[in-house]
């Protein structure tokens, strides 16, 4: 299959994730995800949905064994609310070829 028909969606299959023990995504400051923004962009933009807007509770929950390190949640924020790093060594993504 040529790579240059397939969409992100598509590319996700490629990879493997290894799960960390400790989260490496944060939020800042929870609260302002249902005080200061409406659109909630972090819960559409990122690939693999590891966002999601608990409107019960009025949070955002973070499942980040699902996140494969695409960086797109770290500039869709328009609060700049995201603390994101790498997982450690030895865990998050891996590519399969
Ligand atoms: S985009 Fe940022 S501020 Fe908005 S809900 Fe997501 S983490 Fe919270
Ligand atoms: S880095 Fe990419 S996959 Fe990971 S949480 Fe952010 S948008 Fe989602």
């Amino acid at each position: 299959m040529d790579s240059r028909n397939l969409n992100l969606r598509d590319m996700v299959q490629f990879v493997t994730i290894v799960p960390d023990s400790q989260t490496h995504i944060y939020l800042k400051e929870p609260n302002l995800c249902a005080d200061k923004c409406d659109l909630k962009p972090c819960t559409y933009i990122c690939p693999s949905h590891v966002y999601y807007f608990d409107d019960d509770n009025q949070q955002t929950l973070i499942d980040y064994k699902r996140c494969i390190e695409c960086g797109a949640c770290i500039y869709a924020c328009p609060l700049e609310n995201i603390d994101w790093h790498f997982p450690r060594p030895g865990y998050g993504i891996f590519y399969k070829y």
